[in-house]
């Protein structure tokens, strides 16, 4: 049936993210407050938002449904996640426990770990298996206020690993009430049981993996680690060109160690150049400069004990910032992005404002996806609710105050008075 209505309210603020620009800076003064208002949806999208007295009175006739707040209510669009690694086998707690212990890399990979050992799990692994690991870790995403979700394939390293994580990732997908956005990082690193060279490797995943995307609607982003571990800039050039010739997108996990990836990242016109902890000054104007958005990834920086990535630089430059979790068994094994967006803010001297922006529209843009990370009418109805009667109090619990009611697509698929 379409044409449904509900009207929820009173909301105490909305704070719709709109009229705020994708680049540079944000003054909190510049963010728009609506205060008792109401939200009306209509059927997966929002139809108005207004105060809510005003909205109810309006809409007293129809058969609209009228969803009554008890108490103190502040909602935001829901939170926009645009990098992780959720689809995986096994853990890498042990690692964590030795890299804390003072271990090497080169140690942990000889006791076993490392990222061929996620590699290996996630080899063993059905799909089936994968995909409803991939739905636990994204139920928590979604209970702190997560809507839409990207997660990566690229721990299985070869044509047909690579193909089952993404048909894993399309299941959960199917599953999940949240929108997961799967990009394909077969260009993850060359596996250590590759017969070929690099250029072997990047030309059969580019040659085959990539018509298979298409025709089985598995992915239409492409993601590619640049970093003196991984890939250099010169073998990407042409794995790239064969992707954007193709009509996918790209993005890059770039100067996460070393520099060089945003440089490619702006060469190929990449939606993002993600990671950006080891980019210096000349990094920083050149993606200010670009359309590329640079996306910190602070659990990343948590999970390994280093420095975040230059946020307050690359905003004051007049870059678009986004911030998500990079939510892996490896680096990043927290995985809430509202805590780690808050830790950054502290770090980094960001305003709510820019901190907010970085989890909901400029992560959005990330994404290449216009319909969300804003309220506004047209917009996704994709909520997160939070028990105050003040805004400012969602960063400053830094993550310790989870959303009461999160709404996907005009539906409520939480709600944590009901667990
Ligand atoms: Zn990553």
């Amino acid at each position: 049936m379409k044409g449904v209505k509900k009207l929820i309210g009173p909301f105490r603020q909305v704070i719709p993210m709109t009229g705020l620009p994708l680049k540079g800076a944000i003054p909190d003064t510049e963010l728009a407050v609506i205060s008792e208002a109401g939200i009306l949806i209509e059927d997966n999208k929002i139809h108005s938002i207004k105060k809510f007295s005003q909205l109810l009175e309006d809409f007293k006739q129809t058969d609209t449904e009228v969803i009554l707040l008890e108490g103190d209510h502040v909602c935001l669009p829901g939170l926009v996640d645009a990098h992780t690694h959720i689809c995986f086998g096994g853990s890498r707690a042990n690692d964590y426990a030795l890299r804390n212990s003072g271990k090497t890399y080169l140690e942990i990979a000889k006791a076993g770990g490392g990222i061929w050992d996620t590699v290996t799990q996630t080899r063993k692994a059905t799909k089936d298996k994968l995909a409803k690991h991939t739905v636990k870790l994204a139920k928590r995403h979604f209970k702190n206020g997560t809507t839409t979700l990207e997660v990566k394939s690229g721990y299985g390293l070869s044509v047909d690993e690579e193909l089952k994580m993404l048909y894993a990732i399309k299941e959960a997908n199917e599953i999940l009430p949240i929108d997961l956005i799967p990009t394909c990082l077969a260009a993850h690193m060359l596996p250590k049981d590759y017969p070929g060279s690099v250029e072997d490797y990047l030309t059969e995943i580019g040659t085959v993996i990539f018509p298979k995307l298409r025709e089985e609607g598995l992915a239409h982003r492409i993601d590619a680690f640049i970093e003196e571990s991984a890939f250099s800039a010169k073998q990407i050039a042409p794995y790239f060109k064969r992707a954007k010739d193709m009509g996918f997108d790209v993005t890059v996990h770039a100067d996460q160690f070393s520099t060089g990836g945003s440089e490619v990242a702006i060469q190929f016109d990449a939606l993002s150049a993600d990671h950006l902890e080891a980019s210096t000054q000349k990094e920083i104007e050149l993606l200010a400069k670009s359309k590329v958005i640079a996306t910190a990834l602070p659990g990343a920086s948590l999970g390994l004990g280093c420095n975040f990535a230059p946020a307050r630089k690359i905003l004051d430059a007049g870059g678009a910032l986004a911030i998500a979790s990079d939510h892996n068994p490896g680096s990043a094994p927290m995985g809430d992005l509202l805590t780690q967006a808050a830790i950054l803010g502290a770090f980094e001297k960001l305003s709510n404002a820019e901190v907010l922006a970085g989890i909901t529209f400029r992560a959005s843009a990330a994404l290449n996806l216009s319909d969300r990370g804003q309220l506004a009418k047209g917009y996704l109805a994709d909520l997160a609710v939070f028990h105050t009667n003040n805004y400012a109090e969602i960063l400053y619990n830094q993550g310790n105050l989870k959303p009461c009611m999160v709404w996907k697509n005009g539906e409520l698929i939480f709600d944590r008075h009901k667990g």
